[in-house]
């Protein structure tokens, strides 16, 4: 790869000459932080060397046109791995959408929830709330469970779902308190579902779902993009007025290039996806998650110090939320780990304790140091 270009511009600025390698320096911090959060260093790699010269084309990805064939390319790519990894039929669509996964709270409601129809919300923290919040804004909408009288540390169960919902909504992995769905509500009605902190870390029958969607950061790419599959043959459009940039119908129409696409986050979820699918795909994904989520769960149950806060069959093979007894040790136990060089373990004000993410790319040896930092700490002040 050239960096001529780049030549001119260190020697302006009296930068250190660029070292193609830098991300090599980095390679011993465990970033366990719930999002943006960590990308395989594969992916990251590959992206600096897009920043400064794309497919030998001499500019940056950063200044292509998102016209140009090559970026063209790069939606086909990133488009068809979503459809591979999902198993996607024709019947859906793929779009990378912006705004984040909070504008995805208002767009599905503002096109699947009819004047005269009422949708049904499951309400497991945060995140739900919000989009239960956006969709009460919009038409009729049944909170049909909640764990909230238990600052949602389980996933609630044996609920009514009304027979005339157009759609149930939920939040696949509560990324704040660190639990999961194991089991889909039980509807015939399409689901719609916020798969943020989840997506792409285990296989996904698509078929009860109507719509996902998810934000990057945390399995798939940097912030930026948001994923939306959508198969519109499932809801009944609204048929108020929607503004054409929140319209699903006018980002399907035009293969997601409606207007200018941000560009460098589709790459390098491009890449992700590619990576993933290199690994062994969603069934690798997996394997490797459950592996490093028994580890470190493990090692808390086994404590004597640290405990798991929320319902053992809830437990989130992404977010993993615990807790300390002695709560005057949680600053000496997060000085531990950063010193270390695993960061971003402390939890969400919310719950405090500590949260560790471990989406897609934490290797199994960022879960080992962390394990042996906990059981360190443990046989030192649990005594
Ligand atoms: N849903 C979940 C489950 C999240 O964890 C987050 C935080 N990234 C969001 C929605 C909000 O996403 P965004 O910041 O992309 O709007």
């Amino acid at each position: 790869m050239s960096i001529s270009r780049l030549t001119p511009i260190f020697d302006e600025f009296k930068l250190p000459s660029f070292k193609p390698n830098i991300k090599d320096s980095f390679m011993t911090t465990y970033n366990f932080f719930a999002g943006p959060a960590i990308l395989p260093s594969k992916v990251i790699r590959q992206s600096s060397e897009a920043l400064l010269n794309f497919e030998n084309m001499g500019l940056s990805i950063m200044e292509i046109s998102h016209r140009s064939p090559q970026f063209m390319s790069v939606m086909k790519e990133a488009q068809s791995h979503v459809k591979e990894l999902l198993a996607l039929d024709d019947d859906y669509s793929v779009l990378f959408l912006t705004g984040g996964a909070s504008t995805q709270f208002y767009m599905s409601a503002l096109n699947y929830l009819p004047e005269r129809g009422n949708a049904s919300y499951i309400d497991t923290g945060a995140w739900s709330s919000k989009a239960i919040k956006e969709a009460a804004a919009i038409g009729k909408v049944q909170v049909i469970a909640s764990s909230k009288d238990q600052n949602y540390s389980y996933i609630p169960v044996d609920y009514a779902i009304p027979s005339d919902t157009q759609y149930v909504h939920f939040t696949s992995n509560n990324t704040i308190y660190g639990t999961q769905f194991h089991q889909l509500p039980p509807t015939e009605a399409p689901l719609i579902c916020d798969m943020s902190s989840d997506i792409f870390s285990k296989p996904i029958n698509m078929m009860p779902y109507g719509m996902i969607y998810a934000g990057a950061q945390k399995n798939m790419g940097p912030a930026g993009v948001t994923l939306v599959v959508l198969n519109k043959n499932k809801f009944q459009k609204a048929e108020r007025h929607i503004p054409t940039m929140l319209d699903y119908d006018t980002h399907i129409a035009k293969g997601s290039m409606f207007n200018t696409p941000p560009v460098l986050p589709i790459y390098v979820s491009m890449l992700t996806m590619r990576w993933i699918i290199a690994q062994g795909g969603l069934e690798a994904m997996e394997v490797r998650n459950s592996k490093k989520a028994q580890l470190l769960y493990d090692a808390i149950d086994n404590s004597r110090l640290f405990n798991a806060i929320v319902n053992k069959k809830d437990r989130s093979q992404m977010n993993v939320c615990f807790g300390i007894e002695d709560t005057a040790l949680e600053s000496s136990f997060l000085k531990a780990c950063t010193s270390q060089r695993c960061i971003g373990i402390k939890g969400h004000r919310s719950v405090g304790g500590f949260r560790a993410s471990i989406y897609n790319a934490m290797k199994m040896e960022g879960v080992e140091k962390l394990v042996d930092i906990l059981s360190k700490f443990d046989r030192e002040h649990g005594g």
